[in-house]
């Protein structure tokens, strides 16, 4: 038995697959999230962009507000067909045909649950309201999408009865959902093989994420023949979710080869547009699209990627948009040091690397990670120690008073010469960074980037941590940091510390 025969035995994927992204209403739901109409708009377009078949944007009869981002989503003429959730009622169906859309996903709950403590009918009567929607929807031109709400938990036998009856009043896409996520992937297969068995309409399945199987559950509807997937980006949805956009289409590509057209490289950027506008940020183990799913720490698994990044990885980065990122840490092996330290030019004798090095893993034994800002500054650290620093501080004096600018005079030595300035500012820190600029600037060209201050402690007397970026024309960039009970001092020391670091730099490049 390989592979092959496997897909074979066990497969029946329908020829005809749509994705049915529904982040902008299922998606909407999550706790604690809602969209503006602009926001909207821009997933809308990202949607689209991406490929996906169908987007769900909006239950119009639901606010004024939701209405309007359908009808806006409509007329900005998407490749994409757009939908409009609606309750089996005529006033939902209305509210859909006024958002100007043209496809209408009604729903109905039909589990012993709904009928008697939500919506207080009997099974006639659920049949009879979700015929009626479907006829009134047809009636009116548009293609239905029916949902047996919780249909998981409803009694087969009378699901099936549902299914019949919308089917017989001209459905277009009979939808299986599993609201409250209890299936699993034994019991989604039964199920979907015996409505496939049982229906020829189309099947969509709509599957929830409560107990981590949303995902696997819809993979199995998909190779016993559904039709259409109902997916959110980053699997956003009520309670825990839905079946997660990325992680499906990824899936069905690199197992089975199905292409569904979509331009998977935009994946990431998608999911890092949502987690934006939605607030809810992806955790870093989340697969496709988390800050880990191409990161590597280990030596030995570093080893294998930088010869061939296949080794530990089942797709490229690129495929999704994403990035490789090599990590330092215990587990970190030289290689791996190495071809960071080559990607920033910064050249090391033996002797600086094998300090270097230590000082990663006894940082990584004391529970830390080494990002690459670190590691620069790790190897900075020793390539100044065996240098002069270029640029050393040897005075300062502030003029501060109440109507006048304040003026800061700073006399610096640079490569053995002493010079000296005074500039003004909007305050004594911008005014002696200015004469610091003034006083080098035949040397080297900088651009403060960031300015960071953060006070250690308390009181008037209180330690401040100055933190700065410095970068020049060629795009080198440096970090530089310094604490001192007085802020002026602390800002001056820090970019000078940064500049020192950016002289080492540019001298390791030339
Ligand atoms: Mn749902």
């Amino acid at each position: 038995m390989n592979m092959e025969r496997l897909k074979k035995e066990y497969m029946n994927i329908s020829n005809r697959l749509f994705i049915f992204d529904t982040t902008l209403r299922d998606g909407e739901q999550t706790p604690g999230v809602a969209l503006t109409v602009d926001e909207k708009m821009q997933i809308a377009r990202k949607l689209n962009n991406l490929g996906v078949h169908k987007i769900e944007v909006g239950f119009p009869a639901a606010s004024k507000g939701e209405l309007l981002a359908c009808r806006k989503i409509k007329s900005m003429d998407l490749d994409t067909t757009v939908v409009g959730l609606a309750r089996s009622l005529k006033q939902d169906i209305d509210a859909v045909l006024d958002s100007d859309l043209d496809y209408v996903h009604t729903f109905l709950g039909t589990s012993p649950l709904h009928r008697d403590y939500k919506l207080k009918m009997s099974k006639e009567e659920i049949i009879d309201t979700a015929v009626g929607g479907v006829e009134y929807a047809k009636d009116h031109g548009l293609t239905v999408e029916f949902s047996a709400e919780d249909g998981t938990r409803t009694e087969y036998d009378f699901l099936y009865e549902v299914f019949n009856s919308v089917v017989d009043a001209g459905v277009d896409f009979i939808d299986l959902p599993d609201t409250v996520g209890i299936l699993t992937p034994i019991t989604t297969y039964a199920l979907v093989n015996d409505i496939k068995t049982n229906f020829e309409t189309p099947l969509s399945v709509h599957f929830h994420n409560d107990f981590g199987l949303a995902t696997a559950n819809t993979i199995v509807a998909i190779e016993r023949g559904a039709n259409q997937a109902h997916v959110t980006v980053n699997g956003l949805g009520e309670r825990t979710g839905n079946c997660s956009l990325e992680e499906l289409v990824v899936t069905l590509k690199a197992a089975y080869g199905i292409d569904l057209g979509l331009d998977t490289t935009r994946l990431y950027s998608l999911s890092n547009l949502v987690g934006r506008l939605t607030g809810v940020k992806m955790p870093v183990n989340k697969p496709i699209v988390g800050d880990n799913a191409f990161a590597h720490e280990s030596g030995i698994h570093v080893h294998g990627i930088l010869n061939n990044a296949s080794t530990y990885e089942p797709i490229s980065p690129e495929s999704v948009g994403h990035s490789r990122r090599i990590i330092l840490g215990k587990h970190t092996g030289a290689n791996s040091v190495k071809a960071k330290l080559k990607k920033y030019h910064l050249d090391l004798d033996d002797v600086q690397f094998n300090n270097v090095f230590s000082q990663i893993k006894s940082l990584g034994d004391s529970g830390k990670c080494v990002t690459d800002d670190d590691l620069i500054a790790l190897a900075i650290t020793e390539l100044s120690s065996a240098r002069e620093t270029p640029i050393v501080l040897k005075g300062l004096g502030l003029s501060l008073g109440s109507n006048v600018s304040p003026t800061a005079t700073v006399k610096l030595e640079i490569s053995g010469v002493e010079k000296e300035a005074a500039s003004t500012g909007v305050g004594p820190v911008d005014a002696s960074i200015n004469a610091i600029q003034s006083l080098i600037s035949d040397t080297l060209d900088i651009n403060l980037e960031e300015y960071n201050l953060e006070a250690i402690t308390g009181g008037t007397d209180a330690l401040a941590e100055v933190f700065v970026v410095t970068s020049d024309p060629e795009g080198n960039k440096s970090t530089g940091r310094s604490t001192n009970q007085d802020i002026v001092m602390a800002s001056i020391l820090a970019v000078l510390d940064s500049i020192n670091k950016l002289l080492i730099i540019q001298s390791t490049n030339n």
